[in-house]
């Protein structure tokens, strides 16, 4: 069983989480003033990386909140996770 390091509750079973797609998706400030076809990127275009992937998930059956990880999709071995709203461990800041 895969085990999964929520940053707010610790080592827990990954049954007790939800993925929730790519991390570090930022909406457009005034989706009005959005072509459709960069409103259509930011809905639906996102990276697949192949190696290191930020994603965002969710411990839903434990303390209900999203945080982000980093995870190896060559290994699908999760590296480090980190809290929501903080940028990724060793990147500049
Ligand atoms: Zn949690």
């Amino acid at each position: 069983m895969l085990l999964i390091h929520c940053p707010h509750c610790g080592t827990r079973p990954e049954l007790e989480f939800s993925y929730g797609g790519e991390a570090h998706i930022a909406r457009p400030a005034d989706p009005s003033q959005v072509s459709d076809d960069d409103w259509a990127s930011y809905l639906y275009l996102r990276s697949n990386t192949k190696g290191v992937h930020a994603e965002r998930w969710r411990h839903v059956r434990g303390c209900g909140r999203f945080f982000n990880a980093l995870r190896d999709t060559t290994t699908d071995r999760i590296l480090v996770t980190y809290k929501a709203g903080e940028k990724p461990p060793g990147e500049a800041r």
